[in-house]
């Protein structure tokens, strides 16, 4: 079965333009700012398809370009800025930052209840405490679509493979937080296809074409491929699909399998954080 990541994330939307119309009636239009600073193609193209998802659900949405050569402090002062705007309730930096940019001081700026793509630390400690708030977008769609497919995570055998701080390692506490078992394997595994071959969830953000093998899969797993590698005029994940597809239980294409969900979560939480902070002025006032 294709997980179809697109119809997932088109039902996550209109639940969250549903929450929209809601908060309309009580006067309040969430807002998303993203900041991009330089002009990483790739990083365009992700930001783009947050507008547009933005413009769908009814979120106003504004992208800040900073110059390549930004320095740390002028970062911060423009995050300052907009944790100070009462019309901003989410705001996203987008990454990879320019090299000699480090990120974690412009993260932990960022208030935690704006922090709509969860790498606050304070938000990242919340979820590895098992009281999850805004948790990074892209593990959290992976779990929506798990929850919606009607897979139990309490008790299953859950692979990683990928242990970095956007992916790996949030997905890894989410799921421990929901009792499955989880192994998270990385580039220093030593034999990556015994761990692969124990998992009924494998989720492989390795962004290594072709990584995964249908010798490495256990049959019937779900398997959502998050890598997007370009390969000649091609995007492709990290699953081989082609030779994974018929063994797989359910999993996901690239394109049009985490990504659309990605951006659907981002929406969610941008719409969640406007609710929180719209009810704390309530209270307030
Ligand atoms: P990263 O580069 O920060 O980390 C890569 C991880 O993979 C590391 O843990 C590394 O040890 C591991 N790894 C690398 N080569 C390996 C190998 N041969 N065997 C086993 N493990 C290996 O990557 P990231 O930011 O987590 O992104 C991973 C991929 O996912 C990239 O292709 C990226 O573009 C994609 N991505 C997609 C989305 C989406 O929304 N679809 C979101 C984030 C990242």
């Amino acid at each position: 079965m294709l997980i179809d990541g697109k119809a997932l994330a088109a039902e996550s939307e209109t639940e969250t333009k549903k929450k929209v119309q809601r908060l309309a009636a009580s006067g309040v239009v969430p807002g998303l700012v993203t900041v991009l600073v330089g002009a990483n193609p790739a990083s365009q193209i992700y930001i783009r398809q947050k507008h547009m998802g933005s413009a769908r659900v009814g979120i106003r949405s504004e992208n800040v370009v900073l110059p390549e050569d930004v320095t740390e402090d002028q970062l911060i002062a423009t995050i300052r800025e907009l944790n100070l705007r009462k019309d901003v309730h989410g705001i996203l930096l987008q990454l990879p930052l320019p090299k000699g940019l480090a990120p974690q001081r412009a993260m932990a700026t960022i208030l935690p209840e704006k922090d709509v793509d969860g790498f606050h630390p304070l938000n990242m400690g919340a979820l590895l405490l098992g009281t999850e708030r805004l948790v990074p977008c892209t593990p959290l769609g992976i779990i929506y679509a798990l929850e919606r497919l009607g897979a139990t995570l309490e008790g299953a055998e859950a692979v990683i493979v990928g242990h970095s701080n956007v992916v790996g390692k949030p997905l890894a506490a989410m799921m421990l937080n929901r009792n499955a078992t989880v192994q998270v394997c990385h580039v220093f595994t030593k034999d990556l296809a015994v761990h692969t071959r124990d998992a009924e969830i494998l989720v492989v953000a390795a962004g290594v074409p072709g990584l995964i093998k249908r010798e490495m899969v256990r049959p019937g797993a779900f398997i959502f491929d998050v890598g997007i590698n370009r390969v000649g005029d091609k995007t492709v994940g990290d699953v081989d699909f082609e030779s994974v597809k018929d063994v797989a239980g359910a999993i996901t294409p690239v394109p049009g399998g985490v990504g659309p969900l990605t951006v659907a979560m981002l929406l969610r939480q941008t719409v969640e954080a406007a609710e929180s902070q719209a009810s704390q002025d309530r209270g307030n006032s």
